[in-house]
């Protein structure tokens, strides 16, 4: 099987798909993401992700570079050549290239120049989520050092790739970060507590990342279940005395938390809120 990448308007097979190093996205992670999860070969809240996508590419001031239509027809051409059931498409978008280096200046931290987007996409395969994929995870906390745009679902994930590997090589899946003793979230999750038949997840801010999962969550399978939800800000050591603790992403959906730094939460058992919101997700699958 033959891996295939979008570049620009073209298909590639992985192995040649190349990128220049004048790129902004290369020498300055000037640029945005977004990961879109498709399950039984069906796009997961593919608007959502978009919606996303259009604001990244306007906080940091960049153009989108193709109209909604052309990103669903690339898009389509894409997934079309991936075999996998379950995948997550990777898109990227950078500043890209200078139009002309004629002046001799190679490398400018300011982005004065006329530049030519990079548009990048490609596949990866993930696990199908279903009742037997569900599994609880460990994690770690640490302090919280991002600068404060972490709204931006930016490519510079220098921190958040720092600490996930720092976490993994203590035994665990996740980085839980803590800023001022307040959780803000994982390096790549949202975090829930649920203390007394409680949800509690962190506002909405600059602080975070706007998770579609975390909304998708909260709106569908919270509120319309008729369970208890916060959204309000909460410290580390609500964390770590909480009933039940799990996080969400796109492409592992709702994953229960055991331990927070081998400290064991609920007696390393699956909560049964979260099995609970583990099942309404199922749902939506179907
Ligand atoms: N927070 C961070 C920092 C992330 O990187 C991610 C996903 O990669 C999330 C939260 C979860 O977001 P989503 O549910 O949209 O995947």
């Amino acid at each position: 099987m033959k891996n295939k990448v979008f570049f620009n308007n073209k298909i590639c097979d992985a192995e040649n798909a190349n990128v220049s190093v004048f790129d902004r996205g290369y020498l300055f992670s000037d640029g945005i993401y977004e990961l879109i999860p498709y399950f039984h070969n069906k796009p997961f809240l593919l608007s959502e992700h978009y919606n996303r996508l259009e604001k990244s590419l306007a906080m940091i001031n960049l153009k989108n570079p193709y109209a909604k239509e052309e990103w669903i027809n690339n898009i389509e051409s894409l997934v079309n050549t991936c075999e996998f059931d379950n995948f997550s498409l990777y898109i990227q978008v950078t500043r890209g290239v200078p139009e002309s280096i004629e002046d001799g200046v190679l490398r400018e931290h300011a982005a004065i120049k006329n530049y030519k987007p990079s548009v990048c996409m490609f596949c990866s395969q993930i696990q199908d989520i279903s009742e037997d994929y569900i599994r609880i995870k460990n994690t770690i906390t640490m302090e919280d050092k991002r600068w404060l745009q972490c709204d931006i679902k930016s490519i510079s994930l220098l921190f958040n790739t720092y600490a996930k590997t720092l976490a993994n090589k203590q035994g665990a899946y996740e980085a839980i970060l803590i800023r001022n003793g307040i959780v803000t979230e994982g390096c790549s999750s949202n975090v829930f507590i649920v203390k007394d038949e409680v949800i509690k997840t962190a506002p909405k801010s600059n602080l975070i990342l706007p998770g579609v999962t975390r909304s998708f969550v909260i709106d569908e399978l919270i509120q319309k279940n008729g369970l208890s939800v916060k959204i309000e800000s909460f410290k580390e050591d609500e964390l770590i005395n909480a009933d039940e603790v799990f996080i969400t992403n796109s492409t592992q959906a709702i994953l229960p938390i055991g331990k927070i730094n081998n400290k064991i939460i609920n007696n390393n058992e699956i909560g049964n809120i979260t099995k609970k919101l583990y099942k309404h997700f199922l749902e939506f699958l179907e």
